[in-house]
């Protein structure tokens, strides 16, 4: 066999059914990437290519750490397998033990899973335990909101509000409203931050509890931007008016960090960065730096202590994946954590925040710009669509991007950026001058 190192060119594309991908588009004009390092990845025919998405909101440390590389061959060799399930190994424990250090006061305990959609499917589960627990168990319904997106479990598709992830799965899991989303471009259209406060929106959960009861509830879930749908920010005082409401009716509060935790707005959480404490708070990404699968529940005390006392020293909560608490994800984790620690760069965001912001809004007037959202380090900058074509517009502005070296994603028509939390400002200019020229370029 060829050393690994040595496979630059796939032989045969047909065999990988590539995932949220038009294979057969793809296939036919393939992008490779074949190596990574810092803030930049390396393609196929030798080109550097600017990471202005941290590969997929994930490497907040940029790429090739070798810290992460080390942490990872030591653990493969010394305990490359061990189950979790009746029993324990050690990583996993000081992994959590340093999550609840960064996570918001009062979350003691982690659930590990291997992925982002696992992280939400076992905060709901968690929620509908929880809710039993303490003898509320007819408490099954679940809030989710239009436009967001928790993966592609049938619990994150039932809450995500993603009508293309949800049409071709049937009826998906009963019980489930949606808060409406809360992107108004007519109302805030290249606002910097988060738009002027409307708790408007967040009433809208007090409708949807007049109408089931408070009773019947169990979660509410959402992310505190929404990433995927495009960069869709809150206005000021929703998140918190929803912590209210929840916090009135005994309804969970779950927020989807899986794009904002780890440093993405300037704080290690969201929560932190909004002051708005949820009760569930699911991670993946960048918790390894995207180095090895990993995610988890961040659970606050309460929630856990009621589970245990139900549990009655039996099995608390059935439910568990085979690699939760992986020994090797855990040494990435933990490696992952120690640079966070000390290149400060969970807090990273919040210094570059400002020229962030300019650099991004310095794309309106470009052609076919209608909307620039930023925060922390994440922005969303979205084109008119082509009236027959929806989508096409983006599409082609990423495909440009990647031939002039800067890797952007796409969504629909809406641009979004979340670099490494690496980026230096003069690589911040670089991005966003690519991005105009390729802007000004189109048609
Ligand atoms: N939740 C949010 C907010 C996400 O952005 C994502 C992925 O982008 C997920 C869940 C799903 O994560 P994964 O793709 O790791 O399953």
């Amino acid at each position: 066999m060829k050393p690994i190192s040595d496979i630059n060119t796939p032989s045969d594309m047909s065999a990988f059914w590539m995932p949220f991908t038009a294979n057969q588009q793809f296939k036919a004009a393939p992008r490779i990437l074949k190596s990574a390092e810092g803030m930049y990845y390396h393609s196929e025919d030798g080109r550097k290519i600017l990471d202005g998405t941290a590969g997929l909101w994930c490497c907040n440390a940029g790429h090739g750490r070798r810290e992460i590389a080390e942490a990872v061959s030591q653990q493969i060799s010394h305990l490359d397998f061990a189950p979790t399930f009746q029993m324990g190994h050690p990583l996993p424990f000081e992994l959590a033990n340093q999550l609840v250090e960064i996570a918001p006061k009062g979350f003691g305990h982690v659930f590990y899973t291997n992925s982002g959609s696992e992280s939400v499917d076992t905060a709901l589960k968690i929620a509908l335990a929880w809710q039993r627990a303490r003898g509320q168990g007819t408490r099954t319904r679940l809030i989710g909101r239009e436009r967001g997106y928790h993966g592609v479990g049938f619990g994150g598709i039932s809450v995500g509000g993603i009508p293309g992830n949800r049409k071709w799965f049937g009826s998906l899991l009963g019980g489930v409203d949606h808060l409406p989303h809360t992107l108004n471009i007519g109302k805030n259209a290249f606002t910097k931050g988060l738009p002027e406060e409307d708790l408007s929106l967040a009433d809208e959960l007090e409708k949807i509890v007049f109408l089931h009861d408070a009773s019947n509830i169990a979660a509410v879930i959402v992310e505190p931007i929404a990433g995927s749908t495009g960069v869709i920010m809150p206005p000021k005082g929703y998140l918190k008016r929803l912590r209210e409401i929840c916090t009135k009716h005994g309804i969970l509060l779950i927020f989807d960090e899986v794009i904002t935790g780890f440093g993405r707005l300037g704080s290690a959480f969201a929560a932190q960065e909004f002051d708005v404490i949820p009760d569930l708070i699911t991670c993946a990404k960048g918790l390894t730096n995207g180095a090895i699968p990993m995610g988890a529940v961040l659970v606050r005390n309460g929630i856990y202590d009621d589970m245990m006392a139900a549990g009655k020293g039996a099995i608390e909560l059935f439910h568990g994946y085979t690699y939760s608490g992986h020994p090797v994800a855990a040494a990435a984790g933990l490696a992952t954590l120690e640079i966070y620690r000390s290149e400060n760069l969970l807090h990273r965001a919040a210094d570059l925040a400002g020229y962030w912001e300019e650099a991004a809004h310095s794309l309106r007037g470009c052609k076919h710009v209608k909307d620039v959202r930023n925060y922390g380090l994440v922005a969303g900058i979205e084109l008119e669509s082509m009236p027959d074509a929806p989508g096409k517009r983006a599409y082609e502005v990423f495909v440009r991007c990647f031939e002039k070296g800067a890797l952007i994603r796409v969504t629909g028509d809406i641009i979004a950026l979340s670099p490494p939390l690496i980026i230096e400002r003069s690589e911040i200019d670089d991005l966003f001058t690519l991005l105009q020229d390729v802007l000004q370029a189109q048609d």
